[in-house]
């Protein structure tokens, strides 16, 4: 993607080296942080609180649903991630390389902002544009005390999206998904969200899914992820009319949403997928949405809940 030298999002909070969290100083942090977020115990009938955020992480949330265990233990293979320091020590990329990163996500959020803006002006609509919020290891959000073990995610509370960038280094190295463009993805399914939570997409989401089984919230969870999937596709078209994208760059958004599958994801984290409890949709389905955002640039196309997905 030709990023360079284009303008960045003003909205960009930097909170990287912040400690998050009651009191939790220093390397055990993350540890304590973990006991703090209260998703293991409780996580698949609690409501409320940090919990509601599950249907709208990226692809973590799953892993509490599906098996009860940390995510980030799982990804790392071993308990081992819970010692002190750890969480520092497992961090691969040098401060450089992150504000790099930096400001890459400050251009991708820039443009999601033109794409948005003019949307909604097209329909006589103000967009309020999301904060993007990065940090490290944990974080405070509307939505509770949240860890970079769930990944990136967008709060409805208060309008933010989440990211840790060292979430990068694991969707590149761990989750096999490389690129900028697999990167940009990952932005623009969240401010998808953030659009979602516009609309009245989220805000019914998080209401009628009180009154539902796990397993049919789940299936309305997937048309929710799949819509932002095709919000992200539609901005990967904006972002063509723009001349920004370069050869291989749809590949490797395409890739990530076959990485970040919800069958993908369980096969390579336990061996066997569930399907019922997919939240997500499947590599298939991600792939499927994102092209077709892709390739019809138009967000009206992306209605995900009616007929089959
Ligand atoms: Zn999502």
């Amino acid at each position: 993607m030709k990023w360079q030298g284009r303008q960045r999002s003003s909205n960009i909070e930097d909170r990287r080296g912040q400690r998050a969290g009651g009191g939790l100083g220093g390397l055990g942090g993350l540890g304590g942080n973990r006991g703090g977020i209260r998703i293991p115990s409780g996580g698949r009938g609690s409501r409320g609180g940090i919990s509601g955020l599950i249907g709208i992480v990226l692809f973590l949330g799953i892993v509490w649903f599906a098996t009860g265990q940390n995510p980030l233990d799982m990804l790392t293979g071993g308990s081992s991630a819970s010692a002190p320091g750890s969480s520092v020590s497992s961090r691969q990329l040098p401060a450089q390389g992150e504000d790099e990163l930096a400001d890459f996500v400050a251009v991708v959020v820039r443009e999601t902002e033109d794409l948005w803006n003019e949307q909604f002006a097209a329909l006589g609509e103000d967009y309020p544009e999301p904060n993007v919020v990065l940090f490290t290891d944990s974080v405070n959000s509307a939505c509770g005390l949240a860890d970079a073990s769930m990944g990136p995610f967008y709060c409805p509370g208060d309008s933010k999206v989440y990211i840790d960038l060292s979430f990068y280094d694991q969707l590149h190295r761990q989750l096999g998904a490389p690129g900028d463009l697999a990167q940009a993805y990952v932005l623009a399914h969240e401010v998808g969200h953030h659009v979602q939570n516009l609309t009245g997409v989220l805000p019914e989401f998080n209401q009628r899914r009180q009154r539902m089984s796990q397993e049919e919230a789940n299936a309305y969870s997937v048309r929710v992820e799949l819509q932002a999937d095709c919000y992200a596709g539609v901005w990967a078209n904006y972002a063509g009319q723009q001349n920004l994208l370069e050869d291989g760059d749809i590949e490797e958004a395409l890739n990530a949403a076959e990485q970040i599958g919800d069958d993908t994801l369980q096969r390579r984290m336990q061996g066997f997928a569930v399907p019922k409890t997919f939240n997500h949709g499947t590599s298939e389905q991600r792939k499927t949405w994102f092209e077709r955002g892709y390739v019809s640039g138009n967000p009206g196309d992306c209605d995900t809940f009616s007929g089959n997905v």
